[in-house]
């Protein structure tokens, strides 16, 4: 027997006009590339966002061809975010910081026809332009930056949305209809797409809002640092309109000062980003007073959360880290870190260690590790398998893709192999060991290179630190630290103290010799800030 339900499709048009009609006087803050604040209302964001609609046709953008956006966050971005799908169209959110070969790549793989593109970025096209096969025009988005001259094809955004007819033609859409493309950052082979439906993001909206994940809601003003050209920005946009959290956009200026005075100026409760953009706030906020005592919690994924971080944070400013997980191909949220009643009621000692992992799985993201064999292994928190997960907002498989490398990421039973070696503890909290790739094998025996890093950035005069192996004939792979001493700390650093401090966790033959530890200015980061391990190893081999 069936249920007697309403077959109710889950669609992208159905979170907009809750915006409409639930939160039409909650406002949409944007800080522009010239600095100035721009300030509108979900009202107005409603009406733009169905005159984008009709722009896009009268454009010729057709049912499930890709729009691609080349901008940093706002609420004009914002309104591409509803105007591309709600027409059935595509929107593939561009990662300005891509190498020139991968955007290319991209662009052309996704067959984008139309590019939107911020004023201020305008000049990072305009070498590519004529090697993008597919894109028959770039609009241009006025941030207050001059347009690129050399940039062909352009007409401006603004005046299109002017001579735009407010006409609410929403066609019925298929829940399983394409909604947007995110390529994976690539760090191994070609990037690979990640296609999310109507259904799979208004889900995931739904689970990144619940209570014991990030508990988004009207009450919220919420400064997403994380780019809307990565994993559509944690799914934060489609989260505010759902619930009518207050977004705050950052645009192009995501450093210390920029960022805390938005977070004071606002009223800022929440904000969502890696670590290497908190680790610089911190610094900052420890010198120049501001007022964060809004902020209920900051929202770290991409990379570990180092315990360092979540301490300092929590003891000189109150504020605390909800460490989350995901991937690209989870869109992206897996896992947030809440702490249950059980671990709330302890010493800080252990709560600290509960948050620094990355936390239980978000209703509806199933998880298991397993061994080399695909055996399941046991949630006793000290087994560490291959993490596998699967769920309604997770990929079945890769965009127009069969490379070896994108069908071995799937089970024969319908899993997601998530290529993170992990353990799973008896009352849920995931913890990532590492990458598979990254783990380090010395002397035999594997090496978590995050948990070596974690333990670095604990001390109290390293700013960043990453751990990389490097072939060598006794130890098979020996351990190689790059690192980032904090400021006025450069002088009372010596290696030796160092290797001596290591030895307080690590075992001799974990610890790198004095020639293996290299202290840098800065170490080099991929598009979506995380330390970039294939550069790092590039370099050693001599590479580049
Ligand atoms: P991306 O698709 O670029 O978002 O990268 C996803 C990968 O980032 C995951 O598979 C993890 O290896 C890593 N990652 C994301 N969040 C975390 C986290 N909180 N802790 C450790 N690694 C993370």
């Amino acid at each position: 027997m069936q249920g007697l339900m309403m077959d109710y499709s889950l669609t992208i048009e159905k979170i907009l006009f809750r915006a409409r009609d639930n939160f039409p006087y909650q406002e949409i803050i944007s800080r522009m590339a010239d600095e100035s604040i721009h300030r509108y209302k979900f009202i107005n964001f409603y009406e733009r966002t169905v005159k984008l609609m009709n722009v896009l046709r009268t454009l010729g953008v057709k049912k499930n061809e890709r729009v691609g956006t080349f901008a940093w966050n706002s609420y004009r971005h914002l309104e591409l975010y509803f105007a591309i799908p709600c027409i059935g169209s595509v929107l593939h959110t561009l990662n300005i910081r891509l190498f020139p070969e991968q955007l290319k790549f991209i662009v052309n793989h996704a067959e984008d026809q139309f590019i939107f593109v911020d004023a201020s970025l305008t000049k990072l096209l305009t070498p590519l332009q004529d090697e993008f096969k597919t894109v028959k025009k770039f609009i241009v988005m006025e941030d207050g930056a001059p347009v690129d001259p050399g940039l062909k094809n352009t007409v401006m955004y603004e005046e299109l949305l002017s001579k735009a007819e407010f006409k609410e033609d929403f066609p019925l859409l298929d829940e399983n209809q394409a909604a947007a493309l995110c390529y994976t950052s690539g760090t191994t082979g070609d990037p690979k797409g990640a296609l999310y439906s109507h259904r799979s993001t208004y889900l995931h909206s739904l689970g990144i809002c619940l209570a014991d994940t990030l508990a988004l809601s009207v009450n919220d003003i919420i400064l997403p640092v994380v780019p809307m050209f990565h994993v559509n920005c944690w799914g934060i946009p489609y989260a505010c309109c759902l619930t009518g959290s207050k977004p705050v956009f950052p645009g192009a200026h995501l450093i210390g000062k920029p960022l805390a005075e938005l977070i004071q100026n606002e009223k800022v409760t929440l904000a969502a980003g890696v670590p290497s953009i908190w680790n610089p706030l911190y610094q900052f906020l420890k010198k120049n007073h501001y007022d964060v005592s809004s902020l209920r919690g900051l929202v770290v994924g991409g990379s570990a959360a180092p315990r360092a971080m979540i301490e300092n944070f929590d003891k000189d400013f109150g504020v605390k880290i909800i460490h989350a997980w995901g991937m690209t191909e989870m869109s992206p949220l897996g896992t947030v870190c809440n702490l249950i009643p059980e671990i709330k009621s302890q010493d800080n000692s252990v709560k600290y260690k509960y948050m620094a992992k990355q936390g239980l799985g978000v209703p509806m993201v199933e998880m298991k590790i397993v061994d080399d064999e695909g055996k399941t292994l046991p949630k006793d928190g000290v087994s560490n398998g291959e993490l596998l997960v699967r769920g309604p907002w997770i990929i079945k498989e890769y965009y127009k893709t069969d490379s070896e490398d994108a069908k071995s990421a799937f089970t024969l039973d319908g899993w997601f192999k998530t290529g993170d070696i992990a353990s799973i503890d008896k009352m849920g909290y995931l913890e990532i060991t590492d990458r598979k790739k990254d783990l380090i094998k010395t002397r035999g025996e594997w090496l978590s290179s995050v948990e070596m890093e974690n333990f670095l950035m604990s001390h109290e005069s390293i700013m960043e630190a990453t751990v990389v192996g490097r072939q060598d004939d006794v130890r098979g792979e020996a351990v190689v630290v790059f690192l980032v001493p904090k400021e006025g700390h450069t002088e009372n650093f010596n290696k030796h103290t160092l290797i001596h401090f290591l030895s307080e966790k690590f075992v001799k033959w974990q610890i790198p010799k004095e020639s293996d530890i290299h202290v840098v200015t800065a170490i080099p980061k991929t598009s979506v800030g995380k330390f970039d391990k294939k550069v790092l190893r590039a370099q050693l081999k001599g590479d580049s």
